[in-house]
């Protein structure tokens, strides 16, 4: 009998596992696939491996305007994907079972299932049946990417975030389905990369999350790349032939059919929670097709049963994911319980300029408390130094607080570390700092972190000065 079996070996399962192989509980992690998961295997490093190439991409191709003359402008980027296995398996090689067994974490490779609310059912790949029982169980085994029933599209070698980072060579054409963070970051990557890339998106907009003022600049970067965004459009069949996709595509605005021919196709319309073999019934559990329905502590209805990560459904992030692990770590070692933090939760899209958001976005916050008793400021980088230096004045910092409290609402940053200078707003949001106090901090000079110091100065003009200007004589 083990203390815990922990399901999924990702982000949400090693976290977990490990903290309690640390603290001397008898943990079992049952892995059906890759140890590490979705984030270390097809998910955040492959894609920001990637991403770091096209980077390098790109600034070869950028070289003139920053004054330096290469003698040859050609280059091939198939290597790239060589450098993301190598990277993958150096950060998988922390996380396989040879890691993780002298971590002091019991392992078992094989796809598990519930007989009851105390024993899993554990089938390796080569047959091997074996049932485990432990006092606890914790379901962490993430999600996958949902495949469309679009006529074709079964049994042609479309991509997905589990097979594109196989591929040998940079795609000479590929069409995106789906205009979601994966596929942007991944569409744009590929493109410096010297893929001709398309992205098919049935509504309106790309990025539907995210602020306004973002999703512009990033559609700019778009076109400036080369990338065609057909909006309003639906995928209706697919056929593969002579190694090339034909797709049939509906505009929906212009009601017409249209065809476009394309070497690759990438189908990123989202993902859902991984639980179909998982037998949940058999243990009592309450789920949907969207997750496991768990309470503040973590647990499922079964109290010694929790489930963490993306099995609990969206948003699909390896930060909550973890979060839900240590949350479910501390509330089984420590005698007084640990509450999940609520959303929304603080996300990075890892475009160039990378956006980074906080809390709500302008829209939810106008809704939620009008915009009288908002106050948004909106600071541009055509005005920070350090942006005009390095030829990136493509971004800015929006805050969203409160008007006379300044307490922070939500924020999008847009530049090119952005994720990195987001955490200086939750830090404030997390402990309630008024945002208008920010403006006393140092900002080291001439970094993108005075953007923070800048937009807080607009406190005293936007705010104060223009309401004493009412009352003062002129
Ligand atoms: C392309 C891409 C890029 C991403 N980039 C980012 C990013 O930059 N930042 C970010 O925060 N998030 C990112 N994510 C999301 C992130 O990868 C996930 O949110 C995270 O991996 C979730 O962790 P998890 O532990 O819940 O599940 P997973 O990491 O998916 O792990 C679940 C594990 O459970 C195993 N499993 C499933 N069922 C069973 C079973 N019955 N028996 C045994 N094992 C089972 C699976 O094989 C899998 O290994 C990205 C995702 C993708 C696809």
């Amino acid at each position: 009998m083990y203390d815990v079996i922990v399901i999924g070996a990702g982000a949400s399962g090693l976290v977990v596992s490990i903290g309690l192989a640390a603290a001397k509980k008898k943990v079992l992690l049952i892995e059906k696939g890759l140890f590490g998961g979705d984030c270390t295997n097809y998910g955040c490093i492959p894609s920001k491996a990637l991403i770091a190439s096209s980077k390098i991409a790109s600034a070869l191709r950028s070289a003139k305007k920053f004054g330096i003359t290469l003698n040859d402008t050609t280059f091939t980027a198939d290597g790239a994907f060589a450098r993301v296995e190598q990277i993958v398996s150096s950060v998988r090689s922390h996380e396989d079972e040879k890691a993780l067994q002298e971590k002091g974490v019991h392992t078992f490779k094989g796809e598990a299932s519930f007989l009851d609310k105390n024993t899993i059912k554990a089938i390796s790949s080569s047959g091997n049946e074996q049932h485990f029982s432990a006092k606890k169980i914790i379901i962490a085994t993430g999600s996958h990417p949902i495949t469309p029933d679009i006529p074709g599209l079964k049994g042609a070698p479309y991509l997905n975030n589990e097979t594109i980072f196989s591929l040998k060579k940079i795609p000479p054409s590929i069409h995106f389905l789906g205009g979601g963070p994966i596929s942007i970051e991944l569409a744009l990557a590929l493109s410096k990369l010297g893929s001709k890339v398309t992205i098919i998106q049935s509504s309106e907009q790309i990025l539907n999350r995210e602020d306004s003022c973002a999703k512009e600049i990033i559609e700019k970067a778009f076109k400036r790349h080369g990338i065609t965004i057909c909006k309003n459009t639906l995928l209706k069949s697919v056929s593969y032939q002579n190694n090339q996709f034909e797709l049939d595509l509906f505009d929906k605005e212009k009601n017409e059919l249209k065809k476009h021919c394309s070497s690759s196709l990438f189908i990123g319309i989202g993902r859902k929670p991984s639980l179909g073999k998982l037998n949940l019934t058999n243990a009592g559990i309450i789920y949907t097709d969207k997750g496991i329905k768990i309470d503040s502590f973590g647990r499922t209805n079964i109290k010694s049963i929790y489930a963490v990560g993306d099995s609990i459904g969206p948003p699909f992030f390896t930060h909550l994911a973890e979060t839900h692990a240590r949350v479910v770590l501390q509330n089984l070692l420590l005698p007084f319980k640990t509450k999940i933090p609520k959303g929304p939760y603080p996300r990075v899209t890892f475009t160039e300029p990378e956006i980074a958001s906080l809390g709500m976005n302008e829209k939810e916050s106008i809704e939620k408390y009008s915009l009288k008793k908002l106050k948004i400021y909106h600071f541009s980088f055509a005005g920070l130094d350090r942006a005009i230096t390095d030829s990136s004045e493509n971004g800015f910092v929006k805050v969203i607080t409160k008007k006379w409290s300044s307490k922070i609402i939500g924020a999008t940053i847009v530049a090119p570390r952005a994720g990195e200078m987001l955490q200086e707003l939750i830090l404030a949001k997390e402990n309630n700092i008024p945002f208008r106090k920010l403006k006393n901090q140092i900002h080291p000079y001439p970094t993108y972190s005075r953007a923070i110091r800048q937009t807080s100065d607009l406190y005293l003009k936007e705010v104060i000065l223009k309401t004493l200007a009412k009352w003062l004589p002129k």
